[in-house]
Formats: C-alpha cells, structure tokens, sequence
C-alpha cells in the first residue's frame, strides 16, 4: 500500500472526509455500533464519475476498497481499516416510470427512498422490511421481503444495473448486456465492482394493504408455531409472514402494559385485495387466544417504517443465521426452548417465511442460494452502548445456532455476520453457484479488488 500524499482525487466532485474533519466518526459509522473501523479515507461520491475515479485512486495507491450503501450489514462490510471507503450515500435519487412500470433507483438510496416514491404511483418491488435499510446491499444479496412470495425476491425483479468494475470502467449489466455478471450481482453481493444505478420492474400495490402482527405469549409459543406450520404450508403468495421472538416492541401501536413482555408475534402483509386478506387471515387470527391482534388495513410505506425504531442505528448486534426446512416438531421444539433465553430486552429472532415465487425459480437462475428453504431466521443479539448484554447474548446466539445445527439448509449471504467460518459464503450458494460465481469473479475481478465483504475468491 502506498500512502496518498495528497488527500486530492483527480476528477473527484464528491467529499472527501479524513481523520482530521469534524465528522470524519459519524462518516465511518455503519449501523452495527459494535464495528469500530477507521478509514484512511471516505470518498462521498456524488455520482458515477466519482464512484470511477475512487476506485482508479485506490488502485493507483493499493488502498483496500470497502463499497458503502446503507451502511447497514450487520458485519460492518461497509466500512474498513486503513483504506478507503467508496461511499454512496449521498447517492438516495429514485425516478419511477409509471407506465413502464419501472423504477431507476441510485447506488446509496434506502429502502424507505423507493416506497416513498414507488408508492406514490401505486407501486412497490420487493423490499426490506425495514425502511432504513440500503437497496443496494441488500439487492446484491438477494432481497427477502413482505412481496417476495408474491413477486419474487428483489434479484428477481431487477432487470438491469449501471456497475463500475476493477478496472474502473463502466458497464452496464443485464440479460442482453455482460449477462454473466448481472447473473453474479443477482445474489454474489459486492463482489464484482460499485453499482451506481439499478432498475427494478414495479408491481400495483395498495398503497393500502392489510397488514399488522398478531402477539401470543411466549409460552404459547410452541403451539403457535404448530398452528403456524400448517397454517403457512395452504397460504396463498399474496401472504407475506415473519415470526419474531423477542419482547414487545414499546412501540406506540402495542398498548403499555404489553411493552417488554416476551411474545411470539407473527407479523403479516397481504399484497391482494383487503377482503380477500381477510379470509385469508381469518385461521391465523383465531389461533389460541392472542394477546393483541394489530392487523388491518394500513399505508404501504407506514407499515414498512413500523419495525424501523426496534432496531436503531448505532446500537450493538451480533448475528448468527440459517436456512431451515419446514417446522418440524422437533424443530419447533428446540425454537421454543432457546428463543426467550437471551438476556437483553432488544435481542431477538426473526424468521422469514420463503417459498412461493422465491422457490419457483429454478436453483441456479440467478446466483441466490438453497431456494427450496422454507424459512430464513437470524438470531439477533442485541444490546446499547453501555449495556453489559453483549457477552451473555453473544454466547446465546451460538448456542441457539449450535441448537438448530442438525436443521440447517444453507443460508441468506446478507445474513452472515462478521465472524463466520470462510465455508458459510459457499453454504450460502451451494457448490455449483458458488463455483460459478468464481469463474465470474475471476473475469471480472481477478485480484479480488473488492474484498472487503462476503468474499468469493477468484482463481
Ligand atoms: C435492521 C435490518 C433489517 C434487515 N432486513 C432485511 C430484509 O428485510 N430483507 C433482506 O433481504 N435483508 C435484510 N437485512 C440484511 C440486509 O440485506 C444487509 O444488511 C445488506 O447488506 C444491507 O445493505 P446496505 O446497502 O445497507 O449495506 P452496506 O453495509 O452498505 O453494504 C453491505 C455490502 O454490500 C455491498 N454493497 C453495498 N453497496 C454497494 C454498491 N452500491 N455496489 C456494490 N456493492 C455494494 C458491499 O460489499 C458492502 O460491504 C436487514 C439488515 C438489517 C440490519
């Protein structure tokens, strides 16, 4: 690595943030409170031509390359030692063609950026279920979501991307354009250059849906989840569910006297018709007794933001995640008996239910991983600067995953966290689309340039 002696990028618009301004710790903070890297530089780019000339700087100077979108990857990819960070966020425009159905979304926008506009028009594509969480990261690894059964992960309704390579050029990717690199990005992750620009087919939604969770006590949890297996096997794509374990969210829809009480919540969207989500929901909403019952209809994009406080910026996580089959006894067994172990209000599980349209791609179309898994959960440690949880929650993390060992069936690339075994990125595709994803790799980036992620090796 050589030192830049000059702390100028020739053809370089954006900012340039170092260790001697002012705001040089709020720029290299990611989401994670807990990753504490400290860049040589943060190169803000302000458009395509920045994003090129960074990457031909920290080439020219051997400077490690971190790719920053939302800033929201649970390992800290985002953000590096010592070398640089090619930063886009300030890059959040999004321009949506009605008509076309489609949407232009840039490299750094949020999730709530393309509800917000999308939803304007009656739109939306499979997204996060978090609004402060960045398109692009989460595009490039997949993209899990409410819509996903209904329309396919967010790879699935991306048809083109603007990327700028190691070499520092610009291509654009798509089935007619570098077909095997828009194959990569459509689950590879940032392994094979900076998307400055993507293009997503747009689907009629709302903007209102009938939406919300239903809470049961913890301890009817394990019969939920009986009820719960069977229910979702006969649910139709329109229904989109995540099971959360944790405590009771004292957000202000959930009444006081619930706030801080472990509970089994089963959150719900249903992307048809408001009647029809009725009927559909009716099984579920009779279920046992539950404690609160919060579905009904509701706006799009507020039910996106409704998770957003429940897990805020700069507070401490630490994950660990699988893809597992459908709930077996057994299985659901061993959910129950770890889920409510954690020692942290704010720790937490989630379980995303997949199948449906996610599942009726062919394994292999696209470089997305294990897509015959009936569900994807993370188990979520977390706890807030000064809170002394980390240590406890962190072992209970491993041994809820040490627990789910003999179920696992692959895993979500955007789910791996920063401590993993080098085996998981391959876990996470499979040999034959990891295999592919090498040769791809090896085209594209053959002295692995863009390292600092979930990292799949050239030859
Ligand atoms: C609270 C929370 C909720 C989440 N919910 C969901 C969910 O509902 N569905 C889901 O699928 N995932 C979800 N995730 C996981 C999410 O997909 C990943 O954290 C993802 O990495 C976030 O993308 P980002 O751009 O914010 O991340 P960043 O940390 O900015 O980037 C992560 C990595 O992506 C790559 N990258 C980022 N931007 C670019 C770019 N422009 N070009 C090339 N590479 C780039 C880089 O390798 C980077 O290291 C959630 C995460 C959190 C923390």
């Amino acid at each position: 690595m050589t030192t830049p002696t000059t702390l100028k990028i020739e053809g370089f618009r954006g900012r340039l943030i170092s260790p001697r301004d002012a705001d040089y710790d709020s720029a290299r903070a990611v989401w994670n409170g807990a990753i504490d890297r400290r860049p040589r530089l943060i190169a803000r780019c302000s458009g395509t031509a920045d994003v090129v000339a960074a990457v031909r700087f920290a080439r020219e100077h051997d400077l490690e390359i971190a790719i920053r979108g939302g800033g929201h990857n649970v390992a800290g990819t985002a953000v590096c030692d010592d070398g640089i960070v090619i930063d886009l966020s300030a890059m959040r425009a999004v321009r949506v063609d009605p008509k076309g159905r489609r949407t232009w979304v840039q490299g750094g926008a949020l999730w709530g950026d393309v509800d917000h506009e999308t939803q304007a028009h009656g739109l939306a594509t499979t997204g996060g279920i978090v609004s402060h969480t960045g398109v692009a990261g989460l595009t490039l690894g997949g993209g899990v979501g409410w819509l996903m059964r209904k329309h396919g992960l967010t790879v699935d309704n991306l048809l083109a991307v603007d990327v700028v390579t190691a070499e520092g050029e610009r291509l654009r990717a798509s089935e007619e354009e570098h077909p095997d690199l828009f194959w990569a990005l459509r689950g590879g992750g940032g392994n094979f250059g900076v998307v400055t620009s993507f293009e997503f087919r747009l689907h009629p939604l709302g903007p209102t849906v009938l939406a919300g969770p239903i809470l049961w006590d913890a301890s009817d949890a394990a019969e939920v989840l009986r009820f719960y297996r069977d229910f979702v096997r006969e649910a139709p794509d329109e229904l989109g569910t995540v099971v959360r374990f944790g405590t009771a969210p004292p957000i202000p829809a959930i009444p006081e006297h619930l706030h801080w009480r472990p509970v089994v919540l089963v959150g719900t969207c249903y992307t048809g018709p408001i009647e029809e989500g009725e009927r559909a929901l009716a099984p579920l909403r009779a279920a046992r007794t539950p404690l609160l019952d919060l579905v009904g209809p509701s706006p799009y994009v507020g039910f996106q933001s409704a998770l957003d406080s429940t897990v805020l910026h700069g507070w401490n996580y630490y994950w660990k995640s699988t893809h597992l089959p459908e709930l077996r006894d057994d299985l659901i067994d061993v959910l129950a008996e770890h889920a409510f172990s954690c020692s942290s209000p704010r720790s937490y599980v989630a379980m995303f239910h997949l199948k449906g349209a996610v599942s009726r791609v062919a394994e292999g179309r696209t470089a997305f991983g294990n897509r015959r898994a009936s569900h994807a959960i993370t188990l979520d440690s977390v706890w807030r600067p000064g809170e002394d949880f980390g240590e406890r929650d962190t072992a209970w993390t491993r041994r809820f995953f040490a627990a789910l060992g003999r179920f696992r069936e692959g895993v979500y690339v955007n789910f791996l966290g920063g401590d993993e075994d080098p085996g998981r990125v391959r876990e996470a595709y499979g040999d034959s689309v990891y295999e592919r994803l090498v040769d791809v790799k090896t085209t594209y980036d053959p002295d692995n340039v863009f390292r600092h992620n979930q990292n799949i090796r050239p030859r």
